[in-house]
C-alpha cells in the first residue's frame, strides 16, 4: 500500500478513535447486542476474493460497534479492567505500525531496549528488589505461570532435580500451599505447569479471604520436601493482601519459594498512602501483576518478575542456532513466547505520562472512590458492605432483611437491570455463601461524579426490584 493510500486510511481511523474515545463518558455502558447476534452479524462464508482495506476496516467498524463492551467508560466497574489510557493507546499504534517480532535484542534494540528502563520502572515504582528479572507477558494468568514455573524449576533443582531438562517423571514430589480463595488463574497455572490443582494445600482465610497466618504456619510445618506457597496481594472481592510480614519468614525459614499474585494489589505499593497494605511482599521470590489494569496500558500486558534471574532464564530461555546469541537480554528468555508484541512501548509510555506521582494519584483517588461508592450505597438501610473497603473493590450486598435465598434472587435481578439501562456496569458474584454485586473502581477516567451517578444507577436498579418484588 502507498503513503497517498495508507495516510488517509490512518487518518480516518485516527478521527474514527478520536470520536468513539470522546463518545465513553456518554455512551451506555453495555454492549448493544448480545453475543448471538453479533455472531450472526459476523457468520458469513469465507471471502472468496478480497477487499480494498478502506472497505474492510468500514465493515468491521460496521460489525463490530453494537457488540463492544464499555470497558474504556469512566463508569464500568465490572471485574477488574483497567482504561486503556489514550497515551498508551497512541503508543500501541506505534508498536502496530513499527511490527516489530520482540524475541531478540539483535533483532530488535528498541523493543528489547525499552523493556530494560520500562522494567527497571516497574520495579522502582512497584519497590521490588531491583535486580529482579522481568518477562513483559500477555497478563497476570501468563505472569503467574511463567513465575511458577521459574519456581518449580528452582524448588527442584535445591532438591538436586533439573526439572527443565528432566520433566516432572521421577522428579520429587512439589507441595503447593496456597489460600483458599486463590485467583482461578492460578489454579490455571498449576493445570498448566503439571502441579495439578487439586494436589494443592488450602489454608484457612478469614472473612475478608486473608490467609490466616497460624494455618498457614501449621500447613507449612507439616510439609516436607520442595514447597511453593502462593499468596496473594489484592483479593479480587475484598481487595484484601494476605499476611505477607507473617507468610515470608515461614517460607524463608522452610527454604520454599512464595510467589505473590499481585495482578492489580501490587499497584498500592506505588504510592505513598498505601504502600503499608501490601507491606511484605518484597520479601516474596516472584510475583505476578498486570499493566491493563491499574497502569492503564492497553490490552494486553502483564509482567512476571522474579528475584532469581537465574531460575527465570532456566524456565523460560530459549536458544536456536538461528537466534543470535551474546551477553544482552533477550525478551524472549523470560516469556513463555518466543514472537510476541513489543510490551515494553506501552508501558514505558504510560509510566512516562503518568509519572510516579500520576501513577500514586490515580490508585490512591481510584481507592477513595471505592470508599465513596461504599459508602453512599450502605446509606440504603437494608445494603451492607461486606468487605473492609481498604482498596479499589467493594462487594455490595443488598437485601440484609431479606432471607438469604431471596436476597440473592433478587440481587440477580438488580444486577441484570443495571447491565440493561446501562449508565454504568457492574458485576456480580457468589461471595461469603452470598450473591453479591462486585463494584471495582480501577480507570483513570473515573470522576468522583461518575461514582456519584454509578451508585445512584445501582440504588434505583436494587429499589426497582424491591418493589418489582412486593
Ligand atoms: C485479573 C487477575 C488475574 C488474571 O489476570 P489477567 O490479566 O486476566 O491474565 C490474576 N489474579 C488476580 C488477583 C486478578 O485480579
Amino acid at each position: 500500500m502507498s503513503n497517498a493510500e495508507l495516510a488517509p486510511l490512518l487518518r480516518r481511523i485516527a478521527d474514527y478513535a478520536g470520536a468513539y474515545r470522546a463518545g465513553a463518558e456518554t455512551r451506555l455502558h453495555r454492549p448493544e447486542l448480545n453475543f448471538a447476534d453479533v455472531q450472526a452479524r459476523f457468520d458469513m462464508p469465507t471471502p472468496e476474493s478480497g477487499a480494498p482495506a478502506d472497505e474492510v476496516i468500514s465493515e468491521l467498524i460496521a460489525l463490530s460497534e453494537p457488540g463492544l463492551a464499555a470497558m474504556i467508560g469512566p463508569r464500568f466497574f465490572g471485574w477488574v479492567i483497567g482504561g486503556s489510557h489514550e497515551t498508551g493507546m497512541a503508543a500501541d499504534w506505534l508498536v502496530s505500525t513499527w511490527g516489530q517480532n520482540t524475541g531478540n535484542a539483535y533483532a530488535t534494540p528498541a523493543a528489547a531496549a525499552v523493556e530494560e528502563t520500562a522494567g527497571r520502572w516497574l520495579l522502582d515504582l512497584l519497590d521490588l528488589p531491583r535486580d529482579s528479572s522481568i518477562g513483559f507477558v500477555t497478563g497476570a494468568t501468563m505472569a503467574n505461570f511463567t513465575c511458577l514455573a521459574a519456581a518449580r524449576g528452582e524448588v527442584l533443582r535445591r532438591a538436586g532435580w533439573d526439572c527443565e531438562a528432566q520433566g516432572l517423571f521421577g522428579a520429587p514430589a512439589i507441595n503447593v500451599v496456597l489460600g483458599e480463595e486463590a485467583h482461578s488463574t492460578v489454579f490455571s497455572a498449576l493445570k498448566y505447569l503439571g502441579l495439578g490443582t487439586e494436589r494443592v494445600i488450602r489454608v484457612t482465610i478469614d472473612e475478608q479471604g486473608r490467609m490466616l497466618p497460624a494455618a498457614f504456619e501449621a500447613a507449612m510445618r507439616n510439609v516436607t520436601g520442595p514447597t511453593i506457597a502462593i499468596a496473594q496481594a489484592g483479593h479480587i472481592n475484598s481487595g484484601a493482601f494476605d499476611p505477607l510480614p507473617e507468610i515470608a519468614p515461614v517460607v524463608r525459614e522452610k527454604g520454599a519459594w512464595l510467589h505473590v499474585d499481585g495482578a492489580f494489589g501490587l499497584w498500592a505499593r506505588a504510592t505513598r498512602g498505601l504502600a503499608h497494605l501490601a507491606q511484605g511482599v518484597e520479601l516474596a521470590d516472584s510475583w505476578g501483576t498486570d499493566g491493563h489494569k491499574w497502569l492503564q496500558t492497553p490490552y494486553d500486558c502483564g509482567y512476571a518478575i522474579v528475584r532469581h534471574r537465574e531460575a527465570h532464564y532456566r524456565a523460560m530461555g530459549i536458544a536456536a542456532s538461528y537466534l543470535p546469541e551474546g551477553p544482552d537480554r533477550h525478551p524472549a528468555d523470560y516469556t513463555p513466547e518466543l514472537s510476541r508484541r513489543a510490551r515494553g512501548f506501552g508501558t514505558w509510555a504510560m509510566i512516562r505520562a503518568l509519572g510516579r506521582e500520576g501513577v500514586d494519584e490515580m490508585v490512591t483517588r481510584n481507592c477513595a472512590q471505592a470508599r465513596r461508592m461504599a459508602q453512599r450505597l450502605s446509606q440504603s438501610p437494608d445494603i451492607e458492605i461486606l468487605n473492609d473497603v481498604v482498596l479499589n473493590q467493594v462487594a455490595v450486598r443488598c437485601g440484609t432483611d431479606l432471607d438469604d435465598e431471596t436476597a440473592n434472587a433478587l440481587t440477580q435481578k438488580a444486577i441484570a437491570r443495571i447491565q440493561r439501562e446501562g449508565e454504568c456496569f457492574v458485576g456480580g458474584a457468589h461471595w461469603c455463601g452470598r450473591q453479591i454485586i462486585r463494584v471495582s473502581v480501577i480507570n483513570a477516567a473515573t470522576t468522583d461524579a461518575d461514582i456519584d451517578r454509578g451508585a445512584d444507577a445501582i440504588l434505583s436498579a436494587w429499589r426497582a426490584e424491591r418493589e418489582a418484588a412486593a
